[in-house]
């Protein structure tokens, strides 16, 4: 386990993960029942851009640093308010700190709901615990994400979202995610499942969508950002979010925030973005 989420934090991937993820928890909160966001790969939760990985890279310089300091009006402004004031409320003068999935989440809460983030590396989950510490609403576990996928599911609550975002370190990390999501999914059919992906090599992402697909579970969108056009090498040019049960009004909202981040987070003419049915609804 070599991947450090703190050199990556805050980037377009991160934008795209958190919007996304900011958009289907707001969609759980239009009903009264309390819910649970199952996180199964949840890094630290909260990361310093000041410190010496994130200052390495500069990726969140051309994420969310852009993004706010452009900030979308209108529809898209509206829908994209709840991840953004997340992250305006750690900064209230200038940005110096980012949320991870974990926080995110928990910011958007209501005291109904629950949170259960894994992290498996233990100097993460050590303080990923210490950043969640004393919070009724929320358990950290440190565990195999994967597990997860069997034991944690149905949460009590029967209503709520599990989050996948795995860092793409084993080649057959693809793989892994369709195996874990078909089981998750037969254990627990009525969750919403959003899964992050890297896009980049095509054949590589289209063999991913195309095992999703073949799981045969009705409805799953697929929300996808490039940033720049792929480079002769196989480099990391876009992301893209698998979601299983999106709420109906996810592919609407996605083409109001969408061309937003496109523009925002472009790195060359090659940006884009858009949706994409794996699988007809039911
Ligand atoms: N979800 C986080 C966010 O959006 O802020 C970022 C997570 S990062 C992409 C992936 C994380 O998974 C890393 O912190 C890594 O240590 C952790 N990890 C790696 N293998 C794991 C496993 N099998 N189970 C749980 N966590 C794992």
């Amino acid at each position: 386990m070599n991947y450090r989420h703190a050199f990556h934090a805050g980037n377009f991937a991160d934008v795209l993960k958190h919007a996304v993820l900011a958009r289907l928890i707001d969609y759980l909160k239009r009903k009264e029942a309390a819910f649970r966001v199952i996180d199964t790969h949840a890094g630290v939760g909260l990361y310093d851009l000041s410190s010496t990985e994130a200052g390495r890279t500069g990726e969140w310089e051309t994420g969310i640093a852009r993004l706010l300091d452009a900030p979308a009006t209108g529809r898209a402004g509206e829908l994209l308010a709840p991840y953004l004031d997340v992250v305006r409320g750690l900064n209230p003068d200038r940005l110096t700190l980012y949320p991870g999935s974990p926080l995110v989440t928990r910011r958007l809460l209501r005291v109904q709901d629950r949170l259960t983030a894994i992290e498996l590396h233990p100097a993460d989950a050590a303080l990923l615990k210490a950043n969640f510490a004393g919070d009724f609403q929320t358990r950290i576990i440190e565990l195999d994400g994967w597990l997860a996928l069997g034991a944690h599911l149905p949460p009590k609550e029967r209503r709520g979202l599990v989050l996948i975002d795995p860092p793409f370190e084993k080649p057959d990390e693809f793989d892994t995610i369709v195996k874990g999501v078909a089981k998750a999914h037969r254990r627990w059919p009525g969750g919403t499942y959003a899964i992050w992906y890297p896009i980049k090599k095509v054949d590589e992402v289209e063999r991913f969508r195309k095992g999703l697909a073949a799981l045969a579970i009705p409805g799953i969108l697929d929300i996808r950002l490039t940033i720049r056009a792929p480079g002769p090498e196989p480099r990391l040019h876009g992301c893209g979010m698998a979601i299983l049960n999106p709420p109906y009004v996810l592919e609407a909202e996605m083409a109001d925030i969408l061309p937003h981040l496109a523009n925002t987070l472009a790195l060359d003419d090659g940006a884009g973005a858009g949706t994409v049915w794996l699988t007809a609804a039911s």
